[in-house]
């Protein structure tokens, strides 16, 4: 088209797959002139998801975790061309990727396709199910911004219909009774912030549910939160005792129907006993499991047959089994866990080696044609050639100098509700663990920090003191 630009000849085309931590800590740092660089993704902004729990209950409104990749990405030196798309295939041998207009609105090209001479994924993982029965159609995940404005809808809808006149009021347990699965992190933060709901804001407006509303939190692991240490697990299992919200460990889920859930929990003597819990929401949070865009790709390689979690890399990020292939986040198998802050420091050790590699390149080429000048020039000349040639050699040195990917742990914080959090934190040679009031505040300012932008940070703190003087907003979109 003849708006488009063609790409420039003399680059290289450098395509991203995804907006999330990995890809956009990349792109922040990435030199774009070097590269005819290319972004694919359905998702067209940034999400700062460990706010992502306080928008289902609307403590924190969604916008204010978005940054808009586009806004983003016109400060960067070179342009840079994003396709509101997803991948569907990733091609190694024909290096090309297919990419998808899955959006509601199409143009008559909704299907196409992108060559790439380099490639980064970071397309995250998808929700884990395990193939338990009735998750997808009957559960809510938390992990994009959907998923939360649908369980902010649901909590509410539960709430309403459980005051309908002459409800039975076994129903109106069930519908006030909300089941979290998964004593992760994002378990754990989520029934924390719905309680801070029902007790700062539902008890007061709907005083009719008060004996009713209850938040259950079920694992299949004897305990929650198991990247914690001992001490913080014990100290928010007792908070959520408090907090009056149950914990049913060692407790799998089998099974989900439209009302209730099939558990087995393992009683102290060993005896396993199927178990029917009913509910009105259900929030399913047990993790990750790998995208079929990534399985196939994973499926391409032979080097990636015993992988399971993702794509295996190596030290430097790249693809087993390829050579100009690079993935980041949650998507890659690198021995972390799969984090914020592991993406990040992934990304930003790509933008640097990317930055390298292309100084490395212009070095080699000048070198080469200095030494060809060298061959032919006078005495003069060839000695301040000679010497240009050693400066360059020695740049070319400190630039292939580059290590592997390190990464460093800064520590694992997690809201647990009643505004307090715990902090496991990686200070000097040990590690400092804290739970309570203050660590919540630390928590706030840590997140704050680390906002993608001021826009971002101001939208934040906006909302912490909305909620603080008017309440959570109760009215069902
Ligand atoms: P993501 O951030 O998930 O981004 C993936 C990107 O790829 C998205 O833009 C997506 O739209 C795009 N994409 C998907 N499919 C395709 C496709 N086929 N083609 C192209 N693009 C595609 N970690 C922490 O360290 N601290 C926390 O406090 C924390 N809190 C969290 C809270 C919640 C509720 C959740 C869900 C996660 C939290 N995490 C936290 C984990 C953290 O969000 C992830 O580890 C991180 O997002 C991984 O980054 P990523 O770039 O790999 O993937
Ligand atoms: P997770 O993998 O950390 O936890 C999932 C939990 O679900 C596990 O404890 C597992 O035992 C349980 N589970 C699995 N199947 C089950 C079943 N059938 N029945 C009952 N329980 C079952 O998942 P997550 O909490 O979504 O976190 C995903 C990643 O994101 C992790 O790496 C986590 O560290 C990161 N994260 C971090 C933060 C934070 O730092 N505050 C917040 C959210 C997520």
């Amino acid at each position: 088209p003849a708006d488009q630009e063609d790409p420039d000849p003399r680059k290289k085309t450098l395509v991203v797959l995804g907006t999330g931590w990995g890809s956009v800590s990349l792109l922040k740092k990435l030199d774009t002139e070097n590269y005819n660089v290319v972004v694919i993704s359905p998702r067209n902004y940034f999400l700062f998801t460990p706010l992502l729990p306080s928008c289902t209950t609307g403590t924190i409104e969604h916008r204010s975790i978005m940054e808009p990749i586009r806004n983003f990405l016109r400060h960067k030196k070179a342009a840079v061309r994003y396709y509101e798309a997803e991948a569907t295939k990733i091609d190694y041998e024909k290096r090309v990727i297919y990419v998808n207009d899955e959006s509601e609105v199409k143009g008559s090209t909704s299907a196409t396709e992108v060559p790439f001479d380099l490639l980064v994924v970071g397309v995250g993982a998808e929700n884990a199910t395990f193939g338990i029965p009735g998750v997808r159609e009957h559960g809510c995940f938390l992990k994009e911004v959907f998923d939360a404005q649908k369980i902010r809808k649901r909590i509410m809808d539960c709430v309403e219909t459980a005051t309908f006149k002459d409800q039975p009021l076994e129903e109106v347990r069930r519908l006030l009774h909300m089941v979290v699965v998964g004593g992760g992190p994002t378990g754990v933060e989520f029934a924390g912030e719905l309680q801070d709901f029902f007790e700062n804001d539902l008890r007061k407006w709907i005083p009719e549910i008060a004996n009713n509303f209850h938040v259950t939190l079920v694992e299949a692991l004897p305990s929650v939160l198991p990247m914690f240490s001992k001490q913080l697990v014990d100290y928010t299992e007792q908070t959520f005792k408090e907090e009056t919200i149950d914990i049913r460990t060692k407790t799998m889920v089998k099974n989900v129907t439209e009302t209730y859930i099939e558990a087995e929990h393992t009683d102290p003597s060993g005896n396993k006993v199927l178990e029917r819990i009913p509910y009105g929401l259900l929030v399913w949070a047990t993790g990750n499991a790998v995208r079929p865009v990534v399985k196939d790709l994973m499926d391409q390689l032979p080097a990636q047959k015993d992988s399971r979690r993702g794509l295996a890399v190596n030290e430097y990020l790249v693809v087993k089994g390829t050579d100009n292939v690079w993935a980041v986040g949650d998507c890659a198998v690198a021995n972390y866990a799969p984090t914020a802050q592991v993406a990040s420091q992934e990304g930003a050790f790509l933008a640097r080696l990317f930055n390298q590699v292309a100084k490395t390149e212009q070095i080699e080429q000048e070198l080469a044609v200095l030494s060809e000048e060298q061959g032919t020039a006078q005495k003069d000349a060839r000695d301040e050639a000679l010497s240009k040639i050693k400066d360059l050699q020695k740049r070319l040195r400190r630039t292939k100098a580059m290590g592997p990917f390190e990464y460093s742990h800064q520590g694992s914080l997690a809201y647990i509700g009643s505004e307090k959090a715990v902090a496991d934190i990686s200070w000097l040679t040990g590690n400092v663990a804290s739970g309570g009031q203050l660590t919540y505040f630390f928590w706030r300012s840590a997140y704050l920090s680390m906002c993608f932008s001021t826009r971002n940070r101001i939208l934040v703190c906006m909302d912490w003191l909305k909620t603080q003087v008017f309440g959570r907003d109760v009215s069902r979109e």
